[in-house]
Parts: structure tokens; C-alpha cells; sequence
């Protein structure tokens, strides 16, 4: 509503011009009122805004955040790492939009407010002042007497004067008026071009930055929908096999005791066991038990290094083994040490046992086989010689190899010197009388062969210099003074069903 006033109204002041002024002032006051309610909603909006603004950034370092934890995966660091940077962009142009409004729409409202509706009021009073002089003038001008020339004229001049005060006043309340009255339509007109203009530009911004996306995003979704459809038939096939799974017995282990030779990982058993420690304690353990690379290792956990139990499986023997209270027991027995495992069952027992066997008779023919390669022919064979040649001449390299090493000139067990078999699991040299006692005893606890007739590979050579008898007699008969038992000569009467070496190892147990 807009109420133009004229002078020729105001000079005459007329009922239809205080009437037309005391719309104005209704007018202007309410003006007021919603203006001081606007400038206020304003303030609360950019101050949410703000907080809005703060609480996105944090929410867009998060999804910068969740990138790097996906950074393994190109397609989900990409995608959160260019809409993170493309919120970024929409972010900086919300908070400009901010700035703006605040500087501009903010402060024209307000000051609107302040100074030009101030004004008006500041005018408004003044106009009343004179109208109220004036009403008092005419009331006693009216009233002055006939008689009396000097308060006639007085009271003449008086309201003269009041009227010439009244007229400068309600003309300068006329022109603010409609100074206020067009002001308040460019003012408010120029804040509202402002608060337009600060969200074109956001939402023009926002708008641009996202519709860069717009090829990737269509990309994305295409990718996103095949890996909802790979990850149902996965999920599917996932179901039957779990199913199937579920539908055997879940309490045996036979596929948890697979043994198999040529897998593909070298490790051809695994699974727990108890372990008895050597110490005085002799606690048990349960550790995860591998054969890998002719080894038996064990492990407690995952990231640890594997501790070996027997280095070489061709250097030892299992066996059924004996505990006074625990059942499933099993022996590994290497030269240098006894290690006694338990297992969880009667058929892992035997799974056990099983597979290391296998595992040692694997590994004797890796090794042969290994022989058969150029690579690791003895060197002393020249080109083109025979196989039958080649074993003989490895046997005699064999024969003096093994015996240059300090004790095995003589039998281990009863020394008679120049000894030609061995026992390839101790690591010993042996006379042929000891070799066939050693024989009677089981390939279990030792293997015997001939240092002249078998063939040597260059592995088992080298294995059998690194033991050698006064190092194995240093472990097993280390405390032959303390028994009964005395150690045999190359006279001693045949022994029948033992050995030195075995009577010692079952004493010691
Ligand atoms: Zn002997």
C-alpha cells in the first residue's frame, strides 16, 4: 500500500489528510515491526546456515576418510574422493552465499530499520509537536476577549506564529513520508536482488560442480549394478555350498585331515596338535602343525615365524608314541631331539603318522630324482657316462666324504674302523655287523644303506657330514658312565634285539 501525500493537502490540513497520515504512520509502524521480525530470521538462518556449513565440512573429511580406508580399491577411493571434492566446491559457494546475504541483505533490512524509520519517527514527533502548539494557539486566540486589544493581539500573533511552525513541520512530515514511502520499496526491492543473486550463484555453482559427475556418475551406477548382480550369484552359490557343508556331520575331520603331496601352497598337512614342551615342565601346547618343504614346523600365531621341529624329515621317524596319561599320542624322533605331539583323535593320530611317513618317503624321492638332473651330477662323472656309472662313481665320492668326517672312521657303535654302511635318519657311519642290528630295529628308528652299493645324492651327503658319529655320540651317549649299559667293542658278542642306541633313547624317554 502506498499513500502519496501532496503539499496542497498537508498545508491545508484537512480530516482526509490526517486521516491519509494516520495510514501512513499504521503503515510504517507495521513495516517496522515485520522488518525487526525479518532481520531476526535472518540472523538465526545464517547462523544455522553456518553451523550447516561447519557440520558438512566435517561430514566430507569423513568421506575423504572412508577413501583412504578403501584406497586398496581404486573404484571406491575415486568415487568418494571426486564427490568429497565436488562437495567441497558446493560447500565454499554455500558459504559465500552466507557471507553475502549477511553483508548485504542483513545489514539494508536493518538499517532500514534504524536510521530511515528513525528518522521518519524523529519527524513524526515533531510534526505532533506543532500540531499540539498549534491546537493551543487557535484554543486561545478563540478565546480571547473582545475588549482586550493587547491580549487579542497577542494571542493573534501567537497562533500565527504557531501556524507558520505547523505548516514548515507538517511539510517537512510530508516530503519524509514519501521519501520513506519509496524508499522502502528500493530498499527492500535492492536486499531481496541480493538474497536472489546469492542463491543463483550457490545453487548455479552447485549445479555445475555436480553435473561434472554426471558421465561418472552414470559409469559408476552401471559398475555399482553388475556388482549387486555378481554379489547375489556369489551370494547364492555361497548358500549351496554352506548348505552342503552344513548337511555332513560337522564333528569329523576328514577333510580337515586331507593329505595332500603336491598342493599347490608346498604345505601338505596342517592342522592343531598338543605338544609336549622339552623342558622340566613338560607342558602342553596346542600349536598349528604344517609339513612344508621336508619340514615338520609349528606355529601360535599367523604373523610369527614358524618354529621348526625337524629340519630334514628324511632324518627322522614317527612312531606310536607312549604318555602316561594322554591318549593319541605320536613321536617324532630326530637325531638330535624327541618331540611327542598329541592329537585330538584316533584317526588324526593316524592321519598323523601317515602323512609324515609319506612325507619322508616323499623327500628321499625328490632327492633321488634331483640326482637325475644335470644340474646336480657329481662333478667327477664326465659327460655322457652311464647312469649305473654314475652311482658308483657318486658312491665312492659317498664313501670318502662321509668317512673324512672326525669319528665316522670308525663304527658309531662299536668302533671297528673303516665302516661302509650308514644310517641315514642318525647321520651315522656303521661296521656291517652294526648296520644289520640297526636294520632289525625298523626303519622307524633307523634307515640304513650302503656308503658302497647304494647311491648318494649330493643333499644326503652333505646332511650326513653336517651330523657325523661323534656328534651323534655326544648326544646319545653323553651320559653312558651314568648306566649300566657299556658300550659295545668290535668283539662284543652279536646283540640281538637292541642296540646301544636304542636302549639309551627308551631310557631317556
Ligand atoms: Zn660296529
Amino acid at each position: 500500500m502506498t499513500v502519496k501525500l501532496d503539499f496542497e493537502e498537508c498545508l491545508k490540513d484537512s480530516p482526509r489528510f490526517r486521516a491519509d497520515i494516520e495510514e501512513v504512520e499504521m503503515d510504517v509502524n507495521e513495516l517496522e515491526t515485520r522488518l525487526d521480525k525479518l532481520v531476526k530470521q535472518c540472523h538465526t538462518m545464517l547462523e544455522a546456515g553456518k553451523v550447516f556449513c561447519q557440520n558438512s565440512k566435517n561430514f566430507v573429511a569423513g568421506l575423504r576418510e572412508l577413501g583412504h580406508h578403501f584406497s586398496p580399491d581404486n573404484t571406491m577411493a575415486e568415487c568418494l574422493d571426486k564427490f568429497s571434492k565436488k562437495l567441497s566446491i558446493i560447500l565454499e559457494a554455500q558459504g559465500d552465499a552466507i557471507e553475502t546475504i549477511q553483508k548485504n541483505v542483513k545489514s539494508k533490512l536493518h538499517d532500514f530499520v534504524k536510521q530511515d524509520v528513525k528518522r521518519f519517527k524523529d519527524v513524526r514527533k515533531e510534526f505532533e509537536r506543532c500540531s499540539e502548539t498549534l491546537d493551543n494557539a487557535l484554543n486561545r486566540n478563540a478565546q480571547a476577549p473582545r475588549g482586550k486589544q493587547h491580549e487579542v493581539e497577542e494571542a493573534s500573533n501567537a497562533m500565527l506564529n504557531a501556524r507558520k511552525a505547523f505548516r514548515s513541520g507538517a511539510l517537512d512530515y510530508v516530503l519524509e513520508i514519501n521519501v520513506i514511502e519509496s524508499k522502502k520499496k528500493t530498499d527492500v526491492l535492492s536486499a531481496v536482488l541480493e538474497l536472489m543473486g546469492a542463491q543463483a550463484q550457490f545453487f548455479q555453482q552447485g549445479h555445475q560442480s555436480l553435473k561434472e559427475l554426471e558421465t561418472y556418475r552414470k559409469t559408476l551406477s552401471d559398475e555399482q549394478t553388475q556388482l549387486v548382480l555378481n554379489a547375489a550369484r556369489e551370494k547364492r552359490d555361497m548358500e549351496q555350498k554352506h548348505a552342503a557343508i552344513k548337511k555332513k556331520d560337522m564333528s569329523h575331520d576328514d577333510s580337515i585331515m586331507d593329505y595332500c603331496a603336491d598342493a599347490a601352497t608346498g604345505i601338505v598337512m596342517e592342522g592343531y596338535l598338543y605338544k609336549r614342551a622339552s623342558n622340566a615342565f613338560k607342558t602342553w601346547s596346542r600349536r598349528w602343525f604344517s609339513i612344508q618343504k621336508n619340514q615338520l614346523v609349528y606355529q601360535k600365531k599367523f604373523k610369527e615365524q614358524p618354529t621348526i621341529v625337524v629340519e630334514d624329515l628324511r632324518l627322522c621317524t614317527v612312531k606310536l608314541g607312549v604318555d602316561q596319561e594322554r591318549r593319541f599320542c605320536f613321536e617324532v624322533v630326530s637325531p638330535s631331539k624327541t618331540c611327542l605331539l598329541q592329537a585330538d583323535s584316533e584317526k588324526q593320530q593316524q592321519g598323523w603318522i601317515t602323512a609324515v611317513q609319506n612325507s619322508i618317503a616323499s623327500a628321499f624321492q625328490d632327492r633321488r630324482e634331483d640326482t637325475l638332473s644335470p644340474r646336480d651330477r657329481c662333478s667327477s662323472v664326465s659327460a655322457g657316462s652311464g647312469v649305473g656309472q654314475e652311482s658308483e662313481s657318486s658312491s665312492c665320492k659317498a664313501l670318502e666324504e662321509v668317512q673324512a668326517i672326525p669319528g665316522n672312521g670308525h663304527c658309531c657303535d662299536c668302533g671297528e674302523p673303516g665302516p661302509d654302511w650308514a644310517s641315514i635318519n642318525l647321520g651315522i657311519t656303521l661296521c656291517i655287523v652294526c648296520s644289520g642290528i640297526h636294520r632289525s630295529l625298523g626303519v622307524h628308528f633307523s634307515k640304513v644303506r650302503s656308503l658302497t652299493l647304494d647311491s648318494w645324492e649330493p643333499e644326503l651327503i652333505r646332511l650326513m657330514c653336517e651330523l657325523g658319529n661323534s656328534a651323534i655320540n655326544r648326544i646319545y651317549e653323553a651320559r653312558i658312565d651314568e648306566i649300566t649299559i657299556k658300550k659295545p667293542h668290535p668283539l662284543s658278542p652279536r646283540f640281538h634285539n637292541c642296540s646301544l642306541k636304542q636302549l639309551i633313547q627308551e631310557l631317556s624317554d
